[in-house]
């Protein structure tokens, strides 16, 4: 029988499952932060607040600058929102992150 000891290419495959594991974990955990989802959407006054707003999220998964490479009026949910399309500057990871205007909604 071969030895029971992971081989280095086991042993990288093992981290890389574990640092997959994470990313999920960051990537849910994210989604109950304000911002991530249509229901969680951050309130500002104007769109032409949506990029700071953006920009000051940090990436979910490592924590770096967001950068804004779109944002878009759309319907979702039923309600009007502004959606940013972002990736991390660090990670390259993309999202989208979720802006009301014109404070509280009404329905
Ligand atoms: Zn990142």
């Amino acid at each position: 029988m071969a030895k029971k000891k992971l081989s280095a290419r086991a042993a990288r495959r093992a981290g890389d499952r574990e640092a997959e594991k994470l990313t999920r974990d960051l990537e849910r955990l994210a989604l109950l932060e304000p911002g991530h989802t249509p229901g969680r959407a951050i309130a500002l006054d104007a769109a032409s607040q949506v990029e700071v707003a953006a920009r000051s999220i940090p990436c979910p998964r490592c924590r770096g600058a967001l950068r804004v490479e779109d944002h878009t009026a759309e319907t979702l949910e039923g309600a009007r929102l502004r959606v940013a399309k972002v990736a991390c500057s660090a990670c390259g990871a993309g999202r989208r992150l979720y802006f009301r205007l014109g404070g509280p909604a009404l329905n």
